[in-house]
This record gives C-alpha cells, sequence and structure tokens, in this order.
C-alpha cells in the first residue's frame, strides 16, 4: 500500500520509511525539513533501491495534505512530523502546541477530508511522566511535566475521542521510550542540530572528537550506580513496531502501545557499551541532575508483545556499534560530501 509519512525525512521516520519500502509498501514523505536534510532521501534510496515520494510541506496546512494524500492514493498515515525537544517546549510552548497539536488535528482533518482511516501516531513514554510504578504499563497514570509532553498527551486524547466518535478512523498510538541507533548500511542515522541534548548522540561526538566528554547529569540517584536508568531501544526495532502496528489495524480501530525493551541501562552502562563498540574510551565527567530528569523508567512490553507479536530484539551493543558506523562514517552527520560515504 502506499504510506505517507510526516516527518519521514527525520531520525525515527527515515529509518521507518527504509522498513516500509523494504515490506514492499510506497512511501510518501511529506516533511517540511525544519529539522532535517533532503540528503537523507537519497540515503534510504541508495538503501533500498527505491525511490520515496517526497513532498515538501507543513503539516498544518490541510489543504496540501489532503491533495497529497489523493493523488497518491494513500492508504495510510505515519505521523513522526512534530517538534521534540524538551527545553524549547519549556521556553517556547506556543510553538510546540501550534506544531504538534494543530499539526496533528490539521492531519487528521486532512484525512477525514479524502477518507483515509489509518494512522499511526507517534508519542511518547514522557506522557507518564514521573512514575508512580515500573515498569511503566499502559494503564500508568499520564503526568507530562513539559509542555512537548503534554501536546503528546493533548493529541493522544484528540485521537482517542475521534476513534470513539466514528468506525472511519483507525488509529494506532505508539509510546516510544528511548530510541537510540541507527540502520546497520551506517548510511542513515541521528543528526541532531546544535548541541545533542540526548545521551545517546552526544557520546558518539565524543567518540569522534567533536566534543571532550560526556557530562553525566547526575550520579546520587537510587540507582545501583547512581546514574539515570533508561529503556533504549533501537530504531529498526522501532520501525518494525511501526510496521506490525500498520498491520494491526485491519483487525482492530484503537490501540495504544508501548515499544521499548523493557530492560533499563544506566548512563554508565551505555558509556560503557559505547567504549567496547568504538575501541576508545569516553571521557566523562559527573555534573549536577538536569532539570526535570526521574530517576529510571523501562517499559512494561507484554502489550506489544500480545497485540503486535512485537519484541525489541536489538541489544545495548547493537545500538552502540551501529551509532558509532554511522558517526564514524558521518562525522559531521547529513553535513558531509556524501560521495565521501561508503556503505
Ligand atoms: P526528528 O526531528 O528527527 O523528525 C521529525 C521530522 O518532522 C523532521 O524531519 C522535521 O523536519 C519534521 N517536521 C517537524 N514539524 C513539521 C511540520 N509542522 N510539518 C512537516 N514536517 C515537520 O524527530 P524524531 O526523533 O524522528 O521523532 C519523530 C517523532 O517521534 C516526533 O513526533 C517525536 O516527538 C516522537 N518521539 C521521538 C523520540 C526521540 O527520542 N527521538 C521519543 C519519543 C517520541
Ligand atoms: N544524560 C546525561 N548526559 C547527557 C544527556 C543525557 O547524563 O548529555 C542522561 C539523562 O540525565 C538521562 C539519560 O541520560 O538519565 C537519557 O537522557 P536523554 O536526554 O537521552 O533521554 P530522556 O530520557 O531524558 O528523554
Amino acid at each position: 500500500m502506499t504510506i505517507m509519512v510526516t516527518g519521514g525525512a527525520g531520525y525515527i521516520g527515515s529509518h521507518t520509511c527504509v522498513e516500509l519500502i523494504e515490506a514492499g509498501h510506497q512511501v510518501v514523505i511529506f516533511d517540511n525539513f525544519c529539522n532535517s536534510n533532503i540528503e537523507v532521501v537519497r540515503r534510504i534510496e541508495r538503501i533500498t533501491s527505491a525511490a520515496p515520494v517526497v513532498v515538501r510541506g507543513d503539516v498544518r496546512d490541510r489543504d496540501l495534505i489532503s491533495a497529497t494524500l489523493a493523488k497518491h492514493r494513500c492508504e495510510a498515515v505515519i505521523h513522526f512530523a512534530g517538534l521534540k525537544s524538551v527545553a524549547e517546549s519549556v521556553s517556547h510552548p506556543l510553538l510546540y502546541y501550534e506544531n504538534n497539536v494543530l499539526g496533528s488535528m490539521s492531519l487528521v482533518q486532512a484525512m477525514q477530508d479524502v477518507g483515509v482511516g489509518k494512522l499511526v501516531f507517534s508519542s511518547s513514554a514522557t506522557v507518564y511522566g514521573d512514575p508512580v510504578f515500573l515498569p511503566l504499563t499502559e494503564d500508568h497514570p499520564k503526568s507530562p511535566y513539559s509542555p512537548y509532553g503534554r501536546t503528546k498527551l493533548v493529541v493522544e486524547e484528540m485521537l482517542t475521542e475521534v476513534a470513539q466518535s466514528t468506525n472511519r478512523f483507525k488509529i494506532a498510538i505508539l509510546r516510544y521510550f528511548n530510541p537510540v541507533g541507527c540502520h546497520v548500511s551506517g548510511l542513515i542515522g541521528e543528526d541532531p542540530l546544535g548541541v545533542p541534548s540526548n545521551l545517546m548522540p552526544f557520546i558518539a561526538q565524543v567518540a569522534v572528537g567533536r566534543r571532550p566528554h560526556v557530562n553525566i547529569f547526575g550520579n546520587d540517584y537510587n540507582t545501583p550506580d547512581g546514574t539515570g536508568i533508561r529503556d533504549y531501544v533501537h530504531v529498526m526495532d522501532l520501525a518494525s513496531g511501526h510496521l506490525r502496528a500498520l498491520e494491526h489495524l485491519s483487525r482492530q480501530d484503537f490501540i495504544q502501545v508501548n515499544l521499548g525493551t523493557g530492560r533499563g541501562s544506566s548512563v554508565l552502562d551505555l558509556v560503557q557499551a559505547f567504549s567496547k563498540a568504538c575501541g576508545k574510551d569516553i571521557p566523562f565527567v559527573f555534573s549536577a541532575r538536569r532539570d526535570g530528569d526521574v530517576a529510571s523508567y523501562y517499559a512494561a512490553t507484554d502489550l506489544a508483545h500480545k497485540l503486535l507479536g512485537w519484541r525489541a530484539t536489538r541489544k545495548l551493543h547493537d545500538m552502540c556499534a551501529d551509532t558509532w558506523r554511522w558517526q564514524s562514517r558521518n562525522p559531521n552527520g547529513y553535513g558531509i560530501v556524501p560521495d565521501q560515504v561508503s556503505a
């Protein structure tokens, strides 16, 4: 089938496009490139030997979305497009509500305009907020602590009500834990603008010599080594989760599912695993806790397995080895001369 992938040029979207194309689907990338580089499309083509259709546009442009859905006879949408920086959402909350909430609303309206009903939505474990219990099951109370997290929860609630109001929509809400890693080819990967705020791309930039050391935010948490624990999940496992969710929508109209491994790893675990994968020491210094961080969280994975038959298969070592392949071959991300990159 033909699938519109909003935000398909971004980190998770580009990996999911590869997975979809390799499963035999056609992909229409709909992206305004506010946080991505057109070079990614050439890389997707190199991996899959298929050229995705690319439409440069904003998800807030309802008419352009409905025209694109109709023109390419799309049967489903996977909606990644959105802004994702917690810190930026605190300083610019309206930007986040407009992009993430109004963007999602206009997308759903456009889908309704042209009768496209299947939708997979990128949500986040951040909707749970501070864990009351672990692992985080899908029915854990929702209490996001940032405007970013609240935009995700508002969209989840909107989609829940849309699904309750009609059987024309079939909706999967996927709550990602900590996506890391990249495609095994090293051709596509995570390419954050400016200083990475997430741990894995920061470590990768230290390993490649772009930054002197990792700042570990807090070593006095109530965890075995004192550093924060997260559920890191390989982006290609996430990508396959999207494919499974899409397939599942022919059997069930509405689902909300965690995508994580169910295993927690500390900041030091990740630093050590990366050091092993790249064969270098990763210098680090302990610094103060980061505002808003919690000690530990990881996913309950039973529902994803029960409904989608999905489990993450890749280990911390794969996440680090694949990230290193990408980062060492593309030290400046997509900014390098593409012909210097060998597959
Ligand atoms: P990303 O920034 O790499 O990709 C998002 C893509 O959407 C970019 O290509 C950007 O140009 C595009 N975009 C943004 N606003 C747009 C708009 N208004 N119209 C059209 N295109 C627009 O981010 P990602 O890490 O790939 O995340 C994808 C989705 O997953 C986001 O919705 C994010 O909130 C969610 N998510 C990400 C993580 C994570 O840690 N990466 C965790 C949980 C959830
Ligand atoms: N972290 C860190 N140094 C960094 C970035 C993150 O020590 O430069 C820690 C952070 O405190 C958390 C974990 O790494 O315990 C994962 O943070 P990230 O920002 O990657 O994801 P989050 O779970 O906050 O969404």
